[in-house]
């Protein structure tokens, strides 16, 4: 597997990411029903939605991720408090959105330095799952590095088995498709993933697309595998409405690593934050020459 490929794809699965989010962000707790009365089929990165977005903007799914990717950077590696202080500064930075559940996560990190709280009930947001891809990246070829460190990211704010298990197997598929395995790969991950979490089957896809991880995981996969290009399968994603900028960057994240980022529409791309491109594009070149000497 050449050098050049592998971080074309990473490149596309990050983008690819960052174009799900800031599409998706638009339509963000609408209805199918109501986006297509508004939209017929919303399908350009207009920005709005009930963050009144501009053009182009991304959400917590990719300051997060770029907060932990950033943590791993300047450690060189793993340091879980530098994780979390990164995450509290970017609470303190007043973005447009946080999660509830990651906003509870964090403030106790500040208030008590926990740096994971106990297993709980209603921590099975997706949260957690839809911040993992640096880690995928900085630990692309040590799979046991890449598991101790996506939990324990998850647990500052996320402590339960289905956000575990779906951070996991997600994380698993798009490092299969980085890797330059296809498609059939993941189903095989997925598999394994309903076989363990009964809770995760999406046949029939059951259109549920909220912020409950199994919802997620389900619209996530039902789109990935019933579409073959990159923006057929982010269109639709977003179209099922819900939590559409987390669901579409997951699924933006798969497809991007599948397709490559050369399948990304220019209009989206060229559209995306500048700023969020760059620290992208800087982000994947130096996860993934940690990958190489990890
Ligand atoms: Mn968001
Ligand atoms: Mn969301």
């Amino acid at each position: 597997m050449s050098r050049e490929s592998v971080s074309n794809r990473a490149l596309g699965a990050y983008l690819g990411f960052a174009c799900g989010d800031a599409l998706g962000a638009t339509v963000e707790f609408m209805s199918a029903k109501q986006i297509q009365k508004r939209y017929g089929e919303h399908r350009d990165m207009v920005g709005g939605g009930w963050l009144a977005l501009d053009a182009g903007q991304v959400t917590d799914d990719t300051q997060m991720s770029l907060a932990l990717g950033q943590a791993i950077i300047d450690h060189q590696g793993w340091n879980l408090r530098a994780v979390a202080d990164n995450f509290l500064a970017w609470l303190d930075s007043e973005p447009p959105d946080v999660g509830n559940t990651c906003r509870r996560g964090i403030l106790r990190y500040r208030d008590s330095g926990l740096l994971c709280g106990s297993p709980s009930e209603d921590e099975a947001g997706n949260g957690a799952c839809m911040r993992n891809l640096p880690v995928v990246l900085a630990t692309l070829n040590r799979p046991d590095l890449f598991e101790l460190w996506s939990l324990q990211q998850s647990h500052i704010t996320h402590h339960h088995p289905l956000s575990d298990a779906a951070t996991l197997a997600l994380g698993r598929m798009v490092s299969l498709l980085i890797n330059g395995q296809g498609p059939d790969a993941c189903l095989l991950e997925a598999e394994r993933l309903i076989a363990v979490h009964a809770e995760f089957a999406y046949k029939p896809y059951p259109e549920k697309a909220s912020g409950y991880i199994v919802d997620t995981v389900q619209t996530v996969l039902h789109y990935f595998f019933n579409s073959d290009s990159f923006e057929s399968c982010l269109i639709a994603t977003v179209n099922q409405g819900g939590d559409a900028d987390t669901t579409g960057a997951l699924a933006g994240m798969l497809a991007g690593a599948r397709y490559g980022v050369e399948q990304i529409p220019p209009r989206w791309l060229e559209r995306l934050d500048g700023v969020v491109v760059e620290r992208i594009r800087r982000q994947v070149e130096e996860l993934l020459r940690l990958a190489e000497i990890s």
